[in-house]
C-alpha cells in the first residue's frame, strides 16, 4: 500500500468526520486507542507483577481492571459499527422512498408531454416541438436515474428478484440496436452483431439482461471518441453462452480497472469530455448477471477499446426443466 494511503488511514479524525461520527463512536480511532491500551496496560501490568511478586491477589485485580477498561472500549467499537449499519439501511430506505416518489411526477410528465406532442403536432411551431423534445430527454434521463437507484437500493437490501423466462440474447441484442440507432449515427459509431453459430435460447430475465445488454451497449458508444466500431459478439460455451461488447474506444487506465464494477466509480480518463453518467450501470449489470447465476468481466487497455463480457448458464442450475 502506497505511503500515502496509509497516512490516510490513520488520519482518523478525518476519516471521522467524513462518517460524521463523534471520537468516540469513530471505529478507526478506538481501534488506535485500544492498541495503544492494551500495549500500555500489558507494560504496566507486567511491571506492578514485578513489584508485587508477593502479592498475586494484587496482580490478578489489574487483570481484571485491564479486561474490564478493553471490554468498555469493545463495546463503543460494536456500537461504532452498528451506528454505520444503521445508517447505511436508512439510506438505502431513503433512496428507495424518495425513487418511488419521484417516479408518479416523472411518468405523469411523460404521458403530457406525449399527449402535447402527439395531437397537438400541427398545432405547434417547430422549435415548440423542439424544446417539448428537449424537456422529454432530460424527463427520461430523470427517469433513468431514479430506475438506477432504485436498483441500487434493491441490491444492497438484497431485493433484486430476477425471473427466468425463454429468452433469445440475439434477438434481443438486435431489439436494442434499434433503440440505440440513432446515437451511434450521431456518434460516428457502427454497430454490429456477430453470432458463430445457432445460440440456443437461454433461460433468464429478459428485463433484467436487456438492462445489461443496453449498458454496455450505451458504454461502448458513449466511450469512443471521434468514431469507431462496436461489435457484439454471441458464443456457446458447453452449458453456457457468452455475450462480449468489443469497442474501440477510449479503454480504461491499468490503474482504474480494479474498481469498475464499484458503485459510482467512473475512470479518471473519461471524467473530462463525457460529463454524463453516473457509475451505477456496471455496478447494477455485475449484481443482475450474478443473480442470474451468471458472471462478468472486462479486459482493456487505456487508447486501444474495450471488451466487456458475461457468461450466463442456458438453463439456471435449480432449474429442472
Ligand atoms: P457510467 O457509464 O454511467 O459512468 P458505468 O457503471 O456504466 O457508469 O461505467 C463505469 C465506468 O467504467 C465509466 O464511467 C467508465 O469510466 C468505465 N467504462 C465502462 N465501460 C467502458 C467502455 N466501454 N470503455 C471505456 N470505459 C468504460
Amino acid at each position: 500500500m502506497p505511503l500515502k494511503e496509509v497516512l490516510q488511514k490513520i488520519n482518523f479524525v478525518k476519516q471521522c468526520r467524513r462518517y460524521q461520527l463523534s471520537l468516540w463512536q469513530c471505529p478507526s480511532f478506538l481501534f488506535l486507542l485500544m492498541g495503544l491500551i492494551t500495549i500500555l496496560t500489558m507494560l504496566g501490568s507486567y511491571l506492578i507483577a514485578l513489584r508485587y511478586t508477593e502479592q498475586p491477589e494484587i496482580v490478578a485485580l489489574i487483570v481484571i481492571l485491564v479486561a474490564a477498561i478493553l471490554t468498555i472500549i469493545n463495546y463503543f467499537i460494536v456500537q461504532g459499527f452498528e451506528r454505520l449499519a444503521q445508517a447505511n439501511q436508512l439510506k438505502s430506505e431513503f433512496v428507495s422512498i424518495v425513487s418511488h416518489q419521484l417516479r408518479t411526477p416523472l411518468t405523469s410528465i411523460k404521458w403530457t408531454l406525449n399527449l402535447m406532442m402527439d395531437e397537438k403536432a400541427g398545432q405547434l411551431t417547430e422549435e415548440q416541438l423542439a424544446k417539448l423534445k428537449t424537456i422529454k430527454e432530460s424527463n427520461q434521463q430523470m427517469g433513468d436515474l431514479i430506475n438506477d437507484l432504485l436498483n441500487v437500493s434493491r441490491i444492497e437490501q438484497g431485493r433484486l428478484v430476477v425471473r427466468p423466462e425463454k429468452l433469445s440474447l440475439e434477438a434481443l441484442v438486435r431489439d436494442i440496436f434499434k433503440d440505440y440507432g440513432s446515437l451511434a449515427k450521431s456518434s460516428n459509431v457502427k454497430l454490429s452483431l456477430v453470432s458463430h453459430e445457432d445460440i440456443p435460447l437461454i433461460s433468464a430475465d429478459r428485463q433484467a439482461i436487456k438492462i445489461v445488454l443496453q449498458n454496455l451497449i450505451d458504454n461502448a458508444i458513449r466511450y469512443i471518441r471521434k468514431e469507431g466500431r462496436v461489435k457484439i459478439v454471441l458464443k456457446k460455451k458447453n452449458r453456457s453462452v457468452i455475450c462480449q461488447a468489443q469497442d474501440d474506444g477510449v479503454g480504461i487506465p491499468q490503474k482504474d480497472q480494479n474498481k469498475i464494477f464499484q458503485k459510482f466509480f467512473r475512470s479518471r480518463n473519461i471524467m473530462k469530455y463525457q460529463t454524463e453518467g453516473t457509475g451505477l450501470g456496471l455496478f447494477i449489470s455485475q449484481a443482475i448477471i450474478k443473480a442470474s447465476g451468471g458472471k462478468m468481466g472486462f479486459q482493456s487497455r487505456e487508447g486501444q477499446g474495450s471488451v466487456f463480457w458475461f457468461e450466463l448458464p442456458i438453463k439456471p442450475k435449480n432449474n429442472k426443466q
